[in-house]
Parts: C-alpha cells; structure tokens; sequence
C-alpha cells in the first residue's frame, strides 16, 4: 500500500514551537486543548496566519520540533511493509528544513510538497494518515481511506466508511502494520 503521511501534527510535534510563537505575537498563553480549529482567533490573531508567517519568514524553527510519541518506531514499522510518502501543506519555505528534519529523524522517503492552496489528493496513494479535517474530508469523500490522527482541532469529523480516528502512534501500526 501506498501511504501518505501528512507532517504536522501527524509526524511532527508542531505544537510547542507555534504556542511559543503565539504567545509572542499576542501576549496570550493559549494551550494546544484550546484549538477547536486550525483558524482559530487569538485575541486579534488568526492562528493560521501566526503559522503561516512563522513558516514563511522563520522556517528555522522548525528544525527545534520533535516527532510525535511513537512516529519513529511507528514509520519504520510501517516502512517494512509499505511505501511510505510524506505529503504537506507547509510554505515553500520550509521546503529545505522539511526536507532535513524528515531524512534527520525518519530516514530518506519522499517528500511531496503541495502548497498550502493545494489538496492531498493528486498524489496517487491508498491511505492517508492526517490530522487535518479539510484533507481528512477531501481524501475520503473520493472514496479512499484516511487515518485521522487524533487533536482537539478535528473533534468534529465523524468516523465513516473511509474515516477512523486514531489516537496514536501505536493504534496505526496496530491497525495497518
Ligand atoms: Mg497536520
């Protein structure tokens, strides 16, 4: 099986490092429970264009994130039996550091870089592993399945024929390994 991997929030714990920035921005302490969607106003900031301003103009940062609990062993396990592609919606300017922090904690896979204007679903794989609703929504409403990695962000996607919603790490591998 082909199998897509989204990177935030999914591989990637993003988390810290934009709460880090949003206090800076705002002067609000605001907590990763707090986020019912990705859009969110922070004061008299959208949350997403907090992080598209820090990906776009610091991309630097995003060398300082760690893994998600359980996507090292997790990728590998998956990796002997499947093919894996990495798929993400961050900047183009992150597409260096991406590209480094992926071969750095994960190993050589390939990377596919769609914009953040652009959908997940050009690319030819058979399972997508997000936390994204909008991608989660897309992905499945053609019909193909979708592990939808679990954050307060996505609480409103329901589990369907192509949805499940998993919890961690060790629930993917559990499922598809
Ligand atoms: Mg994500």
């Amino acid at each position: 099986m082909r199998i897509g991997l989204d990177v935030d929030s999914t591989c990637c714990d993003s988390m810290p490092v934009i709460l880090a920035e949003v206090e800076r921005v705002t002067g609000i302490h605001f907590e990763k429970s707090y986020i019912t969607e990705y859009d969110q106003i922070v004061g008299n900031f959208s949350l997403g264009l907090i992080i598209r301003d820090l990906y776009k103009q610091r991309p630097s940062v995003l060398h300082d994130m760690e893994p998600v609990v359980g996507a090292v062993e997790g990728i590998a396990k998956l990796a002997e039996n499947h093919e894996i592609i990495f798929i993400t919606s961050r900047h183009n300017a992150t597409i260096p550091v991406t590209e480094a922090w992926i071969r750095h904690h994960f190993g050589k896979y390939p990377i596919f870089h769609t914009g953040p204007s652009e959908d997940k679903c050009n690319n030819e794989i058979d399972l997508l592993i997000d936390d994204g609703p909008k991608f989660a929504v897309e992905f499945a409403s053609r019909g193909h399945d979708v592990l939808l990695f679990d954050q307060p962000w996505n609480q409103d996607v329901k589990d369907t024929r192509y949805i499940t919603r998993v919890k961690s790490w060790a629930d993917i591998v559990r499922l598809i390994g």
